[in-house]
């Protein structure tokens, strides 16, 4: 456990977080709800959100440090639904960072038969496919949907798979990437994608970007993002 620690990385990182989550508000994808999330960078075994707060409200102080089964000795309440974050770095060694959220935009897709694809190029990282995760199949018909144990966290990080999205029913869904500046990217084009999609959908039949368009916008893309990151940062200072 690194609570106390200053390092310069892990400060960079709190202070990055903090963006994150301000910017994530600012885009329409974070409102009083979810959460975002990085690895640590001086302790992979560990990783850093924000206490039990909306947000938009999130200062570099507010952040604490899990270890990857969702313990914290942070005296300060933390998200009930940590274990999202726990558990998917426990499956994925390749995961830096991860993004929860409860965006309108996207719960269509995990609520009827219509799967959530790429449909333009800035959301190539939505194929192959975006899984969907079915609460009732770790919790029971009376749940209240939520991930807030770490058997649900790793019965959502088994669906999520090697994907980079997955949707969860009636509830939101969970981006993960290589760093804070991707995961954001991967989380606002995710909603982007949804709407969009919507929309084609009520003209007709749609054409989506086959596998490898995809691979190959994720190629051309992924350099770039840091480039939206600045902007999106820059608006929010
Ligand atoms: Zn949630």
């Amino acid at each position: 456990m690194s609570q106390g620690r200053t390092t310069e990385g892990v400060r960079d990182q709190r202070a990055e977080l903090a963006e994150a989550n301000h910017v994530l508000v600012d885009q329409g994808i974070l409102d009083g709800f979810g959460h975002v999330s990085v690895r640590s960078a001086e302790d992979p075994d560990t990783f850093l959100l924000a206490r039990n707060l909306a947000p938009g409200l999130v200062q570099p102080e507010d952040v604490q440090v899990f270890t990857l089964q969702g313990e914290t000795d942070d005296p300060r309440k933390p998200y009930l639904e940590r274990y999202i974050h726990s558990e998917i770095y426990r499956a994925r060694p390749d995961v830096r960072a991860v993004v929860h959220s409860h965006s309108p935009a996207v719960i269509p897709f995990g609520v009827s038969t219509v799967p959530l694809r790429p449909i333009l190029h800035m959301a190539g990282f939505l194929a192959p496919r975006v899984p969907v995760f079915e609460a009732r199949d770790t919790l029971g018909s009376g749940s209240d949907l939520l991930v807030g144990t770490a058997a649900s966290g790793a019965a959502l990080a088994e669906v999520l798979g090697d994907a980079a999205v997955v949707l969860m029913r009636g509830h939101g869904f969970t981006s993960v990437a290589t760093s804070i500046p991707e995961v954001v990217y991967r989380a606002v084009y995710t909603g982007v994608n949804a709407r969009v999609q919507a929309e084609a959908l009520r003209l007709g039949e749609c054409t989506y970007l086959s596998d490898e368009e995809a691979a190959a916008t994720v190629a051309t893309n992924t350099p770039q993002i840091g480039r939206a990151w600045q902007y999106w940062r820059d608006r929010t200072a």
